[in-house]
């Protein structure tokens, strides 16, 4: 249960380097390695998921799948489609019901069978029909003849040959009535349905019955051929997806339940004031399993009764967004590259280098120390970019050259807006990037998830009237207002006797974005106001983030290597990133020449490196070292 496929096709070198992104194997390009033939086999990562999968479809079990988008919920579903077993595949034929025109009759016949079914009944209608038109043409010959002949009345013989064809036609009226409509046909089908019903309508859910504009009058489509079959049919004995399952209508959700426990559901019109409405099939079988996924909000909006549903006959789990990178985990993401390059067809396969680059990306992308990231979608859509360029460009490979190109033009909606703001503001100078000044701090922020931008504070002290007080203003007051109580207890103990008659401004300057999560600026916060406080400047060419503690330690932070390239590209020399975020450091190279990044793991290195002049500096940043000194010889970062 659970193995995964190795990498065939390659050479592999069994203990690999460690900055051997290929993980030991040895190809030139990605056509050298084989793709396994079955989807459940071609997932990487998930192996809780890949083995609850293999698990269900053998005892045909309901899943729940919840995490991030594009980690291949859809894909295990669709996988254990081919794990299902094709024998018990049925075809499902609906009938004229004589006796209740509204009550089409339903009938499953095995898969094959039903198209047999409809030839045969057609191939009769035809027959009767030929029949009938050859009798209705020697009757009207007759007609015609009697007419002209024995009573010379040509005019008479026509409208009687026009009688006996409108008596025909009217008679031929029903024939067709009694081929049946073939609903469901898996007469052709390879493995078990899978069905995405995914923001699907109740009619392509639950089926319907079209609305006849012509509901009497012998011009009716007779109501069996009217009935469509939902997405709960045609997954039968196979498999319905629904994503995003807590966006289905309550109504909705009520009737797939139904259908999960009767095994069956009656078809019928599904807008009110249509005639569809008005029929109602005999059940239909839906005896599917279903796979529903969401993120984790969608448990909270789900049928409290179709989850427990789920719970009680199934199977739930968790998607990881990320894995660790081991020389086989490596090994598997070449693989993968060749697997979108063969899904899509038309993409040139990759080198070496480009591989490289693309697992580098994985790696960038966890924002996790040695591990690589699992939102396979998104990194397909870098395979295919870069692809594409090569196809542009009539490459017969596609390179590492192509890769970085693709990086820069598959920005997602946040790092474009992030770039442009940059842009922006520089053209306002908004932006310093030299010099010292007092009370102004260049922070960094992640925005979205993929992207940094510098985001500077500024810091103003002035005499109180009353008590002393913390102001924060801009957008990103409550941020400021927690930085500021994270780091109050250093500042109050750093001057102690006139910070209660001080009230302390902070402003996070033009931070006009919205999604800016920024609780990695206390010690940008306690730089901007230790500067203030004691009026020395700051340089200007640094950037700077890090959370503080209490006792003065620089603590981890999300997203360094995001900020650090959004400070290179404002144009910031140096920065400033916690020791213990040091590993997970992946900037491209074309920042590396750009920017020196530092390490520290305590405030007062902070200061040592972001104030001007020597002398007042030093006795700063002994004072804090002073203050804060018990915390750093009990132990270095947390
Ligand atoms: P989800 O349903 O979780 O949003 P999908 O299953 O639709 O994601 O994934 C989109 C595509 O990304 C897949 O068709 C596949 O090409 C690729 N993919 C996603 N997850 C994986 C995975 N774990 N292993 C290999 N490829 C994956």
């Amino acid at each position: 249960l659970g193995s995964s496929v190795e990498v065939e096709g390659a050479e592999i070198d069994e203990d690999p380097d460690e900055d051997d992104l290929l993980g030991g194997l040895k190809i030139d390009t990605t056509a050298e390695l084989e793709i396994p033939d079955r989807l459940v086999d071609q997932v990487i990562g998930q192996e809780h998921a890949r083995d609850v999968i293999i698990k269900a479809a053998k005892q045909r079990r309901h899943v729940m799948m919840i995490g991030s988008p594009g980690t291949g919920k859809s894909m295990l579903a669709k996988a254990m489609s081919e794990l299902l077993p094709k024998e018990e595949l049925q075809d499902v034929l609906v009938y004229h019901n004589p006796d209740d025109g509204n009550k089409p009759k339903v009938r499953t016949v095995p898969a094959g069978k039903g198209d047999q079914i409809v030839d045969a009944h057609r191939e009769e209608a035809r027959k009767r029909n030929q029949m009938r038109s050859l009798l209705m043409w020697i009757i009207i010959a007759v007609v015609l003849g009697y007419a002209l002949i024995i009573v010379g009345q040509i005019l008479v013989g026509i409208i009687a040959a026009g009688v006996v064809y409108l008596v025909f036609r009217y008679l031929n009226r029903g024939s067709d009535a009694m081929i049946p409509n073939l609903l469901v046909n898996n007469g052709d089908t390879k493995t078990a349905p899978f069905r995405d019903a995914t923001g699907a309508h109740a009619g392509a859910l639950l089926g319907d019955v079209r609305h006849d504009p012509f509901q009497s009058g012998g011009m009716e489509t007779p109501s069996h051929d009217r009935v469509e079959a939902g997405a709960i049919h045609k997954a039968n004995k196979g498999v319905l997806f629904i994503d995003e399952i807590n966006t289905l209508d309550i109504r909705s959700q009520q009737h797939l339940m139904t259908a999960i426990q009767e095994g069956e559901f009656s078809i019928t019109g599904q807008s009110e004031r249509s005639s569809g409405a008005m029929v109602q099939t005999e059940p239909v079988p839906t005896d599917f399993v279903m796979i529903a996924a969401g993120n984790l909000d969608a448990m909270e909006n789900m049928h409290p009764a179709l989850r427990s549903r789920i719970k009680g006959y199934g199977y739930e789990v968790y998607m990881e967004d990320t894995i660790e990178d081991t020389p086989e985990m490596r090994r598997k993401y070449v693989r993968f590259i060749a697997q979108e390059v063969a899904k899509d067809g038309r993409l040139p396969e990759f080198t070496a280098e480009a591989v490289e680059e693309v697992i580098l990306e994985a790696k960038r992308r966890s924002g996790r120390k040695g591990h690589l990231t699992l939102l396979f979608r998104n990194l397909g859509g870098l395979v295919r970019v870069a692809g594409d360029i090569a196809r542009g460009e009539d490459a017969d490979l596609t390179t590492r050259d192509h890769v970085l190109q693709a990086k820069g033009r598959s920005r997602s909606i946040e790092q474009q807006l992030a770039d442009d703001f940059i842009e922006r503001r520089k053209d306002y100078e908004l932006q310093v990037s030299d010099g010292y000044v007092v009370g102004r701090v260049n922070g960094l922020a992640v925005m979205g998830e993929d992207s940094g931008i510098m985001l500077p504070v500024m810091a103003e002290v002035a005499p109180s009237q009353g008590p002393g007080e913390v102001i924060a203003t801009g957008q990103l007051k409550e941020m400021a207002q927690e930085s500021v109580s994270n780091v109050s207890a250093i500042i109050k103990k750093f001057s102690d006797e006139n910070i209660s008659e001080m009230d302390i401004h902070i402003q996070f300057v033009q931070a006009g974005q919205q999604g800016v999560d920024g609780d990695s600026a206390s010690i940008t916060v306690a730089t901007a106001v230790i500067s203030a406080l004691e009026d020395v400047g700051v340089d200007q060419s640094l950037a700077m983030t890090g959370s503080l503690s209490v006792r003065g330690d620089v603590l981890p932070v999300g997203g360094v290597t995001h900020k650090i390239e959004a400070a290179a590209k404002a144009g910031c020399t140096r920065v400033i990133i916690p020791q213990a975020n040091e590993q997970d450091v992946m900037i491209e190279d074309e920042y590396e020449d750009m920017i020196e990044v530092i390490p520290v793991s305590h405030i007062s290195e902070v200061l040592d490196i972001a104030l001007e002049g020597e002398a007042e500096k030093d006795s700063l940043v002994s004072r804090l070292k002073s203050i804060t000194g018990s915390a750093l010889k009990e132990g270095g970062v947390s």
